[in-house]
């Protein structure tokens, strides 16, 4: 299957693409050696608000398999879920994000960034996932309120005291939690107000055609708007022109995350991004 032609890695796997059955099996197996010896790796995205000031970065997990290349997340991490590798590579994530919030603590260019996490909703759930965070947190010595946590809306119909319990007990240690592709799932609206939250994520699926679709422009709106009622921040993925953040903008969105700005980059590349002011020039 794989194939190295050269020194040029073929990329075999693609976004979105079917993997079959063999492949699957054989991923799985890669996969588990991947995260015993540190074939993967974070990758973090700036978040810009408007005065394009970097306020943070998600942290975006990359595998590189020896054999296959780059495997991207749309492959591997429902792999994950399905086979429960998203716990150890969650739990991996979470040390790596928290370890690295520790070294910029020291860097004053870096040490205000807020680092978000994605937490898949199987890790969330797990009895000992509290416990996890607060020993990942002492272990690595990663101050809590530079953790935020980004769920998906799907944890909302997922077992409702168990969410509220933990998200309390997480929140009281100064962990921050996103709603992360907000309006593309089910979203219990009466119940998001039980819950700690401190950010809604418009998802890129809105951002991406702003400017054309009015159904799209009005749920953006909406979310806008749902998020300021609630005393929420708002931040935009996915915003890949001026005009789209121009048109966020209008609607109040403040905060911005795509590659008009940067996509995911290494740790290295990102500090020499951030320069003397901690700001980038779009
Ligand atoms: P997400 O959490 O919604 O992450 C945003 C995705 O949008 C990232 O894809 C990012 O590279 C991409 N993106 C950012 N800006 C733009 C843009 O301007 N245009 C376009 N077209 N795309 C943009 P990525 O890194 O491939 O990750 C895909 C998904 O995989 C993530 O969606 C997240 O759900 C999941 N994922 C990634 N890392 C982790 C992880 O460590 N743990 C878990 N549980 N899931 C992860
Ligand atoms: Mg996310
Ligand atoms: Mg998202
Ligand atoms: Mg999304």
């Amino acid at each position: 299957h794989a194939k190295i032609a050269g020194r040029n890695t073929l990329r075999i796997f693609e976004p979105g693409m079917q993997v079959s059955l063999n492949a699957r099996v054989s991923m799985e197996e890669s996969l588990v050696m991947a995260i015993e010896s540190n074939q993967l790796e974070l990758h973090y995205q700036p978040q810009i608000s408007d005065v394009n000031s970097v306020i943070g970065a998600e942290a975006l997990v990359r595998w590189n398999d020896p054999k296959s290349g780059a495997i991207p997340p749309s492959v591997f991490i429902p792999i994950a879920e399905e086979t429960g590798l998203i716990i150890p590579l969650g739990q991996w994530v979470l040390e790596a994000a928290c370890a690295q919030i520790a070294r910029w603590e020291n860097d004053p260019v870096m040490s205000h960034l807020v680092i978000a996490v994605n937490v898949s909703v199987r890790q969330f759930h797990q009895d000992d996932f509290v416990e996890q965070v607060k020993l990942t947190l002492a272990r690595t010595g990663a101050r809590a309120d530079k953790l935020k946590l980004e769920l998906t809306e799907s944890i909302l119909i997922s077992n409702a005291a168990d969410l509220q319990d933990k998200m309390n007990t997480l929140k009281a240690l100064g962990v921050s939690f996103a709603l992360d592709d907000f309006g593309t799932g089910y979203s219990a609206l009466a119940y998001l107000k039980l819950l700690p939250l401190d950010q809604l994520k418009i998802d890129r699926s809105f951002v991406r055609d702003i400017l054309i679709d009015p159904n799209d422009y009005a749920i953006a709106k909406m979310v806008v708007a749902l998020a300021e009622s609630m005393g929420l921040s708002v931040i935009a993925e996915g915003v890949e022109t001026e005009e789209q953040r121009h048109v966020l903008a209008g609607i109040g969105c403040h905060s911005y995350q795509g590659y008009l700005f940067s996509g995911p980059i290494p740790e290295d590349v990102f500090k020499k991004m951030m320069g003397q002011l901690g700001k980038i020039s779009v």
